[in-house]
C-alpha cells in the first residue's frame, strides 16, 4: 500500500499567514490556491467528457486515465465516478437518439457499463480497477452505507482504483440519484474526501458577462441562478446539478471544483494551485462522518416543524431537540427513521434521527420531557433527536 511521502505533497501556494476555512486542503484566494496533504480525491467526469459524435473517445479516456495514475503514484487515494455507460451504449448499439424510456436506459446503460469499465482498466494498467455500481438505496440505509465505504477500504489498501457509476440497469425513476454529480457528492461525503473534482465538457461556472468564476464562497440562490438548464442528448445534469453537487460537498466541509475535462493535464494544473475552473470552498468544517450521513445521504421521512425557542437552542446552542419545542409533525415515521426539522416558516434547519415515532411524536409534541410518560407509558428517551444524531445546517462541528 503506498503512503504519502513528504516528497510527494503537493507545493502549497497560499500565504500561510491566511488561514484556510477548511482545516484540511485549501486557501480562499483563487490566485493563490492549491491542494496540500491532498490524501482522498473523488473525481467525476461526465458523458460529455468521455464521448465524441455518439461513442467513447478512446483518446479522453486515456487522458482521465493518465491523469489518475498521476495521482495515484503520489500516494493519493482516488474514486473516480464516470458517467458514460448509456453514452457508450448507444455507440456499440449504433443508436443516434436518446430514448427517455427507462427500459431503453437500462439496457443501454448495461451494454456500456462493461465497455466503459474495459477501455479504463486497459489505460489504467498497471493500476488495477474495480467497479462499484450503486443505487440511491444503498447510500440511503446505514447499513449499506458502511458496506460501501469498507469495500472501498478494502480497495484501496490493494491500491486498486474503484469506479463507481449509478446502477442504471436496475435503477427506477423513483429511486434514482438523478444524476451523478450528486451521486459523485455523496461518494465524497461517504469517504470523507479532500477534494471533489467535477469535470465536465465547460471551463467552470460562467457568471452573466460570460466569465468563469474562479471562487465562489457559498452557494446561495444567486449562484444557483448562474446554472443554465441545458440538457444534452446524452447526459442528466447540466450546470445546476454540478452547483448542487457543490452545495452538498461544500456543507459537509469539502471543497469542490468544476472544471474542464477536456484540458491535458487539468487535474496536475488544480492541484498545483493553477487558477482554472471555478473553486467552491468549504461552508465549515469537516463535519462528523454520521451527521454527514444523516445531513445528506439518508433520505428523510417526515418532518417535524420547531418552535423559536427550539431552534435556538438547536442552532445557536448545540443542544437536542425535545418534545416541548416541537409544534407539529408531518408524515409517518418510525423510531430511528432521519427527519427533516423545520422552522415556523417550513425552512429546513437539519435533519436527524428521531427517538420516536409518528404516532408518539404527535402525543408528545408540546409537552415537557417530564410528561411524556404519562402520556405514553413509557419514556425510552428523554430527547426526540438527541444532538449527536442531530445535523444542522448552521453546524459548526468538526471531525
Ligand atoms: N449513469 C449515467 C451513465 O453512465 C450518467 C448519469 C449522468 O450523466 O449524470 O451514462
Amino acid at each position: 500500500m503506498s503512503t504519502l511521502h513528504q516528497s510527494d505533497i503537493i507545493p502549497f501556494k497560499a500565504d500561510s499567514s491566511l488561514n484556510s476555512p477548511s482545516a484540511h486542503t485549501v486557501k480562499e484566494h483563487s490566485s493563490l490556491r492549491g491542494f496540500i496533504n491532498l490524501k482522498k480525491i473523488v473525481i467525476k467526469v461526465g458523458t460529455r467528457v468521455l464521448t465524441k459524435d455518439g461513442c467513447l473517445e478512446e483518446s479522453q479516456i486515456k487522458n482521465i486515465s493518465d491523469q489518475i495514475k498521476w495521482l495515484v503514484k503520489k500516494g493519493i487515494k482516488v474514486i473516480l465516478v464516470s458517467s458514460g455507460a448509456i453514452g457508450a451504449g448507444m455507440g456499440i448499439l449504433g443508436f443516434k437518439k436518446k430514448r427517455d424510456l427507462l427500459p431503453f436506459q437500462q439496457g443501454l446503460a448495461a451494454v456500456g457499463q462493461n465497455e466503459l469499465m474495459n477501455k479504463y482498466s486497459r489505460f489504467l494498467r498497471p493500476n488495477l480497477t474495480a467497479q462499484i455500481l450503486l443505487t440511491r438505496e444503498d447510500l440511503n440505509q446505514r447499513q449499506r452505507y458502511l458496506n460501501v465505504h469498507s469495500s472501498i477500504s478494502t480497495l484501496w489498501q490493494w491500491n486498486v482504483v474503484p469506479i463507481i457509476n449509478e446502477n442504471d440497469s436496475v435503477s427506477t425513476e423513483e429511486i434514482k440519484f438523478g444524476d451523478n454529480d450528486q451521486l459523485a457528492a455523496l461518494v465524497a461525503n461517504l469517504i470523507s474526501a479532500d477534494l471533489l473534482l467535477i469535470l465536465s465538457d465547460v471551463d467552470g461556472l460562467y457568471s452573466f458577462n460570460g466569465k468563469v468564476v474562479p471562487t465562489v464562497e457559498k452557494v446561495t440562490p444567486a449562484i444557483e441562478k448562474m446554472a443554465f438548464k441545458e440538457k444534452g442528448s446524452l447526459t442528466q445534469g447540466g450546470m445546476a446539478s454540478k452547483i448542487q453537487a457543490a452545495k452538498i460537498a461544500t456543507e459537509s466541509g469539502i471543497p469542490t471544483v468544476i472544471a474542464s475535462g477536456r484540458e491535458k493535464r487539468i487535474i496536475e494544473k488544480i492541484i498545483n494551485g493553477e487558477e482554472k475552473g471555478t473553486l467552491f470552498l468549504p461552508c465549515q468544517k469537516r463535519l462528523k462522518a454520521r451527521k454527514r450521513w444523516i445531513g445528506f445521504s439518508s433520505l428523510p421521512r417526515g418532518s417535524v416543524i420547531i418552535d423559536e425557542g427550539a431552534k435556538e437552542a438547536l442552532i445557536k446552542k448545540g443542544k437536542s431537540l425535545l418534545s416541548s419545542g416541537i409544534i407539529e409533525v408531518n408524515g409517518k415515521f418510525k423510531i430511528g427513521d432521519v427527519v427533516r426539522i423545520l422552522d415556523e416558516d417550513k425552512k429546513e434547519l437539519g435533519r436527524g434521527l428521531i427517538n420516536y415515532s409518528s404516532e408518539e411524536v404527535r402525543k408528545i409534541k408540546g409537552l415537557k420531557s417530564n410528561q411524556i410518560e404519562e402520556k405514553l407509558g413509557y419514556k425510552d428517551y428523554e430527547e426526540v433527536i438527541h444532538r449527536d444524531n442531530l445535523y444542522c445546517r448552521a453546524g459548526e462541528e468538526s471531525e
